[in-house]
């Protein structure tokens, strides 16, 4: 099992952000890698924001905050990343393009470096056939935000390694996680279970059932979540939920899975949810 000390984070949206600050908190050095200067810009800021208020609810000292900064730096060169003992991938979720950047990753990264990829439900071993080495691919699927949330979701690819599995999996309890492992199947554990209720949640509205707040606060106090399945779609982002059912039913192939045509609409007029101001509902 590898000793991680230098760690590569790919896309610094609101995932790669924050798996870069864990990275960075937990004593790591990191290089967060965007393609858009302004990401590496916002992420930045986030980062900073987010360890002053962990410091000032008395959750990691003063030290703590001032280092982690200190260990973290952004580029939009991805050879950058040459020297990285594990790079974590948590660009846009589309198979294709995180298939060719995996490819290009394979030939950057040092030959014991370790690929891992956030991604909510494409299959790692496909992922991991872009590369040569898929005993090192491997899913590391965090939580959204994941300063704040207790899960990483590991999921191991047809070839994954054990040697692999450990270090990630030491890795993750670093940044302070609890784990749970998956098979390599459609949506893994978490989004399996939860993308499905969030896409019968929109069906619910689009069939006139109920309005939205009814169908939030119905789930909220019904089921005691701290979020309705719509608000939670908009926290998500309305693109990542309608990508993770399509690959849910292609890759599963029942029909219980089809995307609600409302959830699909709001995709196509830009209805993003929170990061566009507007998703289920408009965000000042
Ligand atoms: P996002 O849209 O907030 O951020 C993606 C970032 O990746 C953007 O800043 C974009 O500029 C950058 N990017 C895109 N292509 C790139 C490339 N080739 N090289 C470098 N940077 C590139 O997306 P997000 O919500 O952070 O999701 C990222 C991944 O994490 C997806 O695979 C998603 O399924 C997964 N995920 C999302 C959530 C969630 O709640 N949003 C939760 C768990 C996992």
């Amino acid at each position: 099992m590898a000793d991680v000390k230098s760690v590569g984070v790919i896309g610094g949206g609101q995932m790669g952000s924050g798996i870069a600050q864990l990275a960075a908190v937990a004593g790591i050095g990191v290089w967060l890698v965007d393609l858009d200067s302004e990401a590496l810009k916002r992420a930045t800021q986030s980062i900073t924001n987010s360890v002053q208020r962990f410091v000032s609810k008395g959750q990691i000292s003063r030290e703590v905050a001032t280092n982690a900064l200190k260990n973290l730096k952004c580029t939009s060169n991805l050879e950058d990343l040459q020297s990285a003992d594990v790079i974590i991938e948590a660009i846009v979720e589309s198979e294709d393009v995180k298939k060719k950047l995996f490819s290009e990753l394979d030939r950057i990264a040092k030959p014991s470096a370790i690929l891992a990829s956030n991604t909510s439900s494409i299959s790692i071993t496909r992922i991991a056939s872009a590369t040569s080495r898929p005993c090192q691919v491997i899913g590391m699927h965090f939580m959204n935000p994941p300063p704040i949330m207790k899960l990483v979701e590991i999921v191991r690819g047809a070839d994954t390694s054990n040697e692999t599995f450990m270090t990630v999996k030491t890795m993750a309890e670093r940044f302070g996680k609890i784990i749970v492992c998956s098979q390599d199947y459609p949506g893994f554990i978490v989004n399996r279970i939860l993308i499905p209720m969030i896409n019968e949640a929109f069906f619910t509205l689009y069939t006139g059932v109920a309005t939205r707040e009814d169908i939030d606060t119905g789930m909220k106090l019904g089921t005691n979540q701290p979020m309705g399945p719509l608000e939670l779609a908009d926290f998500i982002g309305l693109d990542v939920c309608l990508s993770i059912i399509k690959v849910l039913h292609v890759g599963l192939g029942d029909s219980k899975y089809r995307p609600c045509p409302l959830l699909v609409q709001y995709v196509d007029a830009g209805r993003l949810g929170r990061k566009r101001g507007i998703g289920v509902y408009t965000y000042g």
